[in-house]
C-alpha cells in the first residue's frame, strides 16, 4: 500500500497558529507574547472599522477597536487577514454587496499594510454557498470559520477552515498536553498536526484570564518540531504540496513552485527545491 502524507518546512510534523478578530486595543498585548515567544499569528480585521483618532472610551469598555493610526505597528510580524469591510451577515447580503464587502476590505487592507491579503475570517462565523463562490472569485484563499474540531486536522476545503478550539474551550489545555507531548506518527495517517486556537482579545479582559494565554503559549513555545507559523503561511505551504507533480508510478516529483516542499512517502521523508525535479526510487 503506497502512503504519502504532507509535512511541514524542515520536515516537521506540527504547526501552531492562532487567529484574532475585530482589530481590538488588546490585540497589541497579544501580538507581543506571540512575538517574544517567536510565534505568528492572524489577525482578521475590517478595513471600516476603527476608532476616531481622538475617541476616549468610557472607562471599563473592553471592545476597544484600535485607532487606524495604531494598526501597522500593532500587527507587526503578524499576518492581517479579512473580516468584512463592516462585518456583515455575509450570508445575508444581495450577492453584489457580499462582493464588495469582501472586495473592499481587501483592497483597504492591501492598501493600509503594503501586502497581498488572501486570508479571512467569517464575520459572526456564517456563510452559505454563495458566500464561498464569492470568495473564490475575490481570491481568497482561506477563510476560518468557528466550528471547533477539538483535532489537529488540515482542512479538506480551506474556505471552510475550522479550528482546533477557541481559548476558553473547556479541552483547551487537553489539547495542547496532546500535540506537545503526542506525535502523529503514534497514529495510523501520519497526517501532521496544526494545533489552532481562535478568539477575540477582548474576551482576556471580560474574562480576566490573559493568564490562560500565557499558559498556553508557554506549553507550546520553543519546540523543534513545531513550526509557528500564521494562517496563511501554512495554507500556502499545503497549496506548494498540492502542486508537485508526480510521474504516473510516483517514481520522480517535480516540484513547481517557489518554496522547498517536504513529504513523507511510504515511510521516508523527502523535500523537493523550489523549481526541481528529484527521483524518489
Ligand atoms: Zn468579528
Amino acid at each position: 500500500m503506497a502512503s504519502m502524507f504532507i509535512r511541514f518546512p524542515e520536515g516537521k510534523l506540527k504547526a501552531f497558529t492562532v487567529s484574532y478578530d475585530d482589530g481590538i486595543e488588546s490585540d497589541i498585548p497579544l501580538a507581543q507574547m506571540l512575538r517574544a515567544r517567536g510565534m505568528k499569528g492572524t489577525f482578521n480585521i475590517s478595513s471600516r472599522l476603527y476608532a476616531p483618532e481622538d475617541h476616549v472610551y468610557p472607562a471599563g469598555t473592553t471592545h476597544r477597536k484600535l485607532k487606524l493610526s495604531a494598526r501597522t505597528a500593532a500587527y507587526e510580524g503578524m499576518e492581517v487577514a479579512i473580516h468584512g469591510a463592516t462585518h456583515p451577515f455575509l450570508e445575508q447580503l444581495p450577492g453584489a454587496l457580499c462582493v464588495q464587502e469582501i472586495l473592499e476590505d481587501r483592497i483597504g487592507l492591501e492598501k493600509e499594510f503594503g501586502c497581498i491579503v488572501r486570508g479571512m475570517a467569517y464575520p459572526f462565523g456564517s456563510w452559505s454557498d454563495d458566500v464561498l463562490e464569492t470568495l473564490r472569485l475575490c481570491g481568497v484563499s482561506y477563510a476560518r470559520t468557528t466550528r471547533a474540531t477539538h483535532s489537529f486536522r488540515l482542512p479538506a476545503n480551506w474556505l471552510l477552515l475550522d479550528p482546533t478550539c477557541h481559548h476558553d474551550d473547556p479541552a483547551l489545555f487537553e489539547l495542547a498536553e496532546k500535540f506537545v507531548n503526542g506525535s502523529p506518527l503514534a497514529t495510523s495517517s501520519h497526517a501532521p498536526w496544526m494545533f489552532y486556537v481562535w478568539g477575540h482579545t477582548y474576551e482576556f479582559e471580560q474574562k480576566n484570564n490573559w493568564d490562560r494565554m500565557e499558559k498556553l503559549l508557554d506549553l507550546v513555545a520553543g519546540k523543534e518540531d513545531v513550526w509557528y507559523a500564521a494562517n496563511g503561511e501554512i495554507r500556502d505551504y499545503a497549496e506548494a504540496y498540492r502542486s508537485l507533480v508526480f510521474a504516473a508510478d510516483g517514481h520522480m516529483v517535480h516540484n513547481p513552485s517557489a518554496v522547498k516542499v517536504w513529504f513523507e512517502y511510504n515511510g521516508a521523508v523527502y523535500s523537493v527545491e523550489p523549481g526541481s525535479t528529484c527521483t524518489l526510487w
